[in-house]
């Protein structure tokens, strides 16, 4: 079977989990352990950004759930594009606010700045987006936008790390932005995520209530005193990250080059080999100002029944297919958050969309296959 994700790893995260199980401190560590290495090379991975503003955390989903907690009250709105990962409205109905499902390109998946104006009202707290495929969406309207209505915006920038619009990096144009390093993402730490806020307050905030709400823990007392008692800021639960992943965060990150250049390469040729089919169109290309990072490929068939019969077809001949993201809307759970908004688009993109394997143990050969049996799919079919 050709999986349509998978991880990289190799002997250098052994060796690096190795040492980490040699040092005796497997946990989560403030101050001078794995967790700050991997923050300080994260960091400039995504452009030299200040590592107060950051912080790990246990997973991308968990990040959303303390970011929208953070700055929801019960009743308010949240946006989304009903094109977003569950996490997202699971959190905005946790924290007893109101999730407003917006449109989306139906070719690009990602919503536009008038599909989010749509939905505003006096209500809306905060907006959540998302760049779909690892493709930016148009960030810099979207920042416009929420800043002229006092709106929060938070980049869901799981399955878009390391993409760039005019040479910098999103996740860092909202007030927060929130990395996935689940095995399935480019670089993985097993599971893992971080976080990015402009509002150190906020940041602060999260970090209490992610370790306990604990203000010092015993070994920063001095040493004069008592060194187990403690006082917390917060009722905090427990969600951080252990230096065994942050060990393998980092090791992931010095592969990250090679890494995007084979997604590039075998992005580019699923394009090559798949754009002249008539049946089907490839996504669009993207702006010479913003760059990708090639998280997803996908093609959308213009007849429906097409997608779901290939989709079968390609699993029964060993190929992985999927479709992401589930709108939101059709998710029986979230019924009464029916949208008054026109979804049209995205209901298009949920019926043609197919997601074709893309990571970076693909080979050339890999795609040339798959590409062939999506040729020979239409070819069997029409002979029936
Ligand atoms: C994978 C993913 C998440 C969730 O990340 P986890 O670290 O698995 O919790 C959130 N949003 C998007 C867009 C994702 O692709």
């Amino acid at each position: 079977m050709i999986n349509i994700y998978q991880p990289s790893l190799g002997e250098e995260e052994v060796s690096a989990v190795r040492e980490v199980f040699q040092s005796n401190w497997l946990g989560y560590g403030r101050n001078g352990t794995k967790q700050d290495e991997f923050v300080n090379k994260f960091a400039s991975a995504i452009g030299d950004i200040d590592t107060d503003c950051m912080t790990t955390i246990s997973c991308c989903s968990e990040a959303l759930f303390q970011s929208i907690g953070a700055y929801i009250s019960p009743g308010d709105e949240v946006i989304m594009p009903s094109i977003s990962f569950i996490a997202t409205a699971n959190a905005v109905v946790h924290h007893k606010g109101i999730p407003v499902f917006c449109d989306v390109d139906r070719h690009t998946l990602n919503p536009n700045v008038s599909d989010i104006e749509k939905c505003i009202t006096d209500k809306t707290r905060v907006v959540v987006i998302i760049h779909y495929a690892g493709a930016p969406c148009d960030i810099k309207g979207i920042v416009a936008l929420c800043k002229r209505h006092g709106i929060i915006l938070i980049e869901d920038n799981a399955s878009s790390p390391f993409a760039k619009v005019d040479g910098q990096n999103t996740g860092t144009f909202g007030d927060m932005g929130l990395w996935s390093f689940d095995p399935m993402k480019i670089i993985t730490t097993g599971d893992g995520g971080m976080i990015y806020s402009k509002d150190l307050d906020i940041l602060q905030h999260i970090k209490y209530n992610t370790y306990l709400g604990l203000k010092s823990s015993g070994s920063t007392n001095a040493v004069d005193k008592k060194w187990w008692e403690f006082n917390i800021e917060t009722p905090g639960s427990k969600s951080t990250m252990n230096d065994l992943s942050a060990a393998i965060g980092i090791q992931q990150l010095q592969k990250l080059q090679s890494f995007m250049l084979t997604r590039k390469r075998m992005h580019e040729l699923y394009d090559e080999l798949l754009k002249d089919i008539e049946w089907l169109s490839v996504p669009p290309s993207t702006a010479d100002n913003v760059e990708s990072s090639y998280y997803m490929y996908y093609i959308q068939t213009h007849d429906a029944t097409d997608r779901d019969n290939l989709a079968k077809y390609l699993r029964d001949h060993g190929v992985y297919t999927t479709f992401r993201y589930y709108p939101l809307h059709w998710v029986e759970y979230f019924s009464e958050f029916k949208s008054t908004h026109e979804l049209s688009n995205s209901e298009y993109a949920a019926m043609h969309t197919l997601n074709l394997p893309l990571h970076q143990d693909i080979t050339e050969s890999d795609v040339r296959q798959i590409v062939e049996l999506i040729n020979s799919y239409k070819k069997e079919t029409k002979s029936v």
